[in-house]
């Protein structure tokens, strides 16, 4: 068989979590409200309302551009795609079309090898960050016997980033990998909550497959549209690429269309020819006027950019001699971060003795509760148990004397000449002192105060 290589790009759309939607003053905070009660004429789109972007919506924007690497231009538009389907009732979407608010980023991944060593790391392009808005629902379904499609425009107007990568993806696991570094550089920014569940953040991977051989990419390629899982993408993908292998080992080129996942039965299946750019008639949004940015903008926008997850964990494994694996775990949720970072700073203050490893290790693997424990708390408990260690011979004679009052019967027994009875008591000091001290030591002690 010829050696086939897959090719892959992603489009990713996340929903930002502003207060109000990206062309009204609606609130966008629609999940799980009734159908309907977040609508006003703009985001309704009744003749003669005007859209007004939505500053923050727009700045976080770009803000997830530069933390991906991208330029941003000093120009920008809105741009009108025009469509025909309900669930935007204008009859077209506001995006941008030839003139994105960022361009040209890039976001390194790092695969581990097989044999957990080996780290690969590989570069994927971003394309382009740009900002548009997010659709109706519609749901179609059976009233009174007849099939009616129900739309709920709550979602209609709420503002959505879309990230686009170059087709620089070469495995399933590669996408993976993206996807959830992506995930995590959104979550830290704090601009969504990203969760794939509630649809606030949906993947789209585009696939093709070439001859290994081949520098051109493939004359085709197949979109696998909203799916709300990595693992599903990584699904999603792996079944298209089998599927056009075995289409191309025949000699047919696949056909290049839109298809949906079908996690049940674990198939995507065709939903429709893909449109091409020129369907979409687009032109630009006539009652938005264009952006310029001003330098010290923009240089404004980038001074409020938080410290991203791979600057962290490099910090953390410089500043505070942690492995990378601590420093990955520790960073994984910005609020642990910080939380590790608060008890490091008091243990600093307080010329403490605890080791950045000892805390790290207490938040990974103790599992201390970061949200109950306040990090003087956590010292304390750490120092407690450090204390124990290094325990005095006055506190183990105290707790030797307590097992010894406590078990009356295993005393006696020891006496009339039963030897395990005596095992039996060192459990119980081993267990009293949580196994802080030397199992011969608390033996010839109990034998001692026999
Ligand atoms: P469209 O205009 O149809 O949206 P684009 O060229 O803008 O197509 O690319 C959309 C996405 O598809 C991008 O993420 C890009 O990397 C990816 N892509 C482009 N060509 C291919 C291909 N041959 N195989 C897989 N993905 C591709
Ligand atoms: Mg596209
Ligand atoms: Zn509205």
């Amino acid at each position: 068989m010829p050696d086939f290589e897959p090719v892959i790009g992603l489009e990713i759309h996340v929903e930002l979590k502003t207060g109000s939607k990206m062309f009204c003053g609606c609130s966008a905070d629609y999940f799980g409200h009734d159908p309907n009660t977040h609508c006003c004429p703009v985001c309704l789109g009744l003749p003669g309302a005007l859209p007004v972007p939505n500053r923050k919506a727009v700045e976080w924007c770009v803000m997830l551009g530069m933390a991906l690497g991208c330029t941003i231009p000093e120009f920008s538009k809105f741009d009108r795609k025009n469509y025909f389907y309900p669930d935007l009732p204008k009859g077209y979407q506001i995006s941008q079309y030839d003139q994105p608010f960022c361009v040209n980023g890039k976001l390194k991944i790092k695969e581990q090898g097989t044999n957990n060593k080996e780290q690969r790391e590989k570069i994927i392009r971003i394309r382009r960050v740009h900002m548009e808005e997010d659709t109706g629902k519609l749901l179609h379904a059976t009233v009174e016997g007849k099939k009616v499609s129900l739309i709920d425009f709550n979602r209609s107007g709420v503002p959505l980033v879309e990230i686009v990568t170059e087709p620089d993806i070469r495995t399933s696991e590669e996408a993976r990998i993206f996807l959830k570094k992506l995930h995590h550089v959104v979550r830290y920014l704090g601009i969504s909550d990203a969760d794939m569940e509630k649809g606030s953040m949906r993947l789209e991977p585009n696939i093709s497959v070439k001859l290994k051989t081949d520098g051109n990419l493939p004359p085709y390629k197949v979109e696998v549209k909203n799916i709300n899982s990595f693992n599903f993408a990584k699904k999603a993908i792996d079944f298209e690429i089998n599927r056009h292998i075995e289409l191309l080992s025949d000699g047919i080129v696949p056909k290049q269309e839109t298809r949906g996942w079908e996690e049940k039965k674990g198939v995507t299946y065709s939903q429709r020819s893909k449109e091409e750019a020129q369907d979409y008639r687009y032109f630009p949004e006539p009652d938005i006027p264009p952006v310029r940015w001003t330098k010290s903008q923009i240089s404004n926008l980038k001074s409020q950019i938080c410290e991203l997850p791979d600057q962290k964990i490099a910090r953390f494994m410089g500043d505070y001699s942690l492995s990378e694996y601590d420093a990955v775990v520790l960073t994984d949720e910005k609020e642990t971060a910080e939380y590790f970072e608060n008890v490091m700073k008091q243990v600093t203050k307080n010329k403490g003795q605890i080791t950045a490893k000892t805390i790290a290790n207490w938040i990974i693997n103790r599992k201390a509760d970061i949200s109950k424990v306040s990090s003087e708390e956590l010292i304390k408990q750490i120092s407690q148990k450090s204390q124990k260690a290094t325990m005095s011979d006055d506190e183990l004679g105290q707790i030797v004397k307590k097992v010894l009052g406590a078990n009356p019967k295993a005393v006696a027994d020891y006496k009339a000449g039963r030897k395990n009875a005596l095992m039996f008591l060192v459990g119980q000091v081993m267990k009293e002192t949580k196994g802080k001290v030397n199992i011969e030591k608390a033996g010839l002690l109990l034998r001692d105060l026999i």
